[in-house]
């Protein structure tokens, strides 16, 4: 796809998710904003051609992540932001599913309690329509498969998945 084909596309995602947010009330008055207190090194990172549509300063570590200083313009914030602390995974099949994203576990203080919360179902609806965008797309596809194996190794050291290890 050219660049502005990808802005189209991430403004579609930003207009689908709207103004929803896991939670229905401010998670951020619960974990006193933990998803923003990254530095330039732990910026969050961006999707594939995301800066297409967006006013971010950009930074190569280790991939492309949008750098802020803990504050920002909520409509030019990134995807990653947007949807943290969940993300859409894909099997081999390209099926998307939506799961707490365990990279984020020792920052987001609510994942551990993830069956207690109650979450706000419109949310997980949005950003499951936004994972079939995304996986409609080869290079965003293989952008959701490489995440997902990553969040997979992160969950597969999750102390409850590592005790019984021999
Ligand atoms: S861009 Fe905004 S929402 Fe994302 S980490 Fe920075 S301050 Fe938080």
């Amino acid at each position: 796809m050219k660049n502005t084909d990808y802005e189209k596309l991430y403004g579609r995602i930003f207009k689908i998710l709207g103004e929803l947010t896991p939670l229905r009330a401010d998670c951020g008055q619960l974990c006193g904003g933990a998803c923003c207190k990254g530095d330039a090194a732990l910026g969050m990172r961006l999707f594939p051609h995301e800066e297409t549509a967006l006013s971010v300063i950009v930074s190569e570590n280790g991939g492309r992540l949008a750098v802020c200083d803990g504050t920002c313009d909520r409509t030019q914030r990134p995807l990653s932001c947007r949807i943290f602390p969940f993300f859409p995974t894909v099997d081999e099949k390209g099926r998307v599913y939506i799961e707490p994203d365990h990279r984020a576990g020792r920052l987001y203080p609510l994942i551990p309690h993830s069956d207690e919360i109650a979450f706000d179902p419109r949310f997980f609806r949005a950003l499951k329509k936004v994972g079939k965008l995304l996986s409609a797309d080869p290079e965003c596809r293989e952008f959701l498969r490489q995440t997902t194996e990553e969040i997979d190794l992160y969950r597969a050291l999750l102390p409850e998945n590592t005790d019984n290890a021999e």
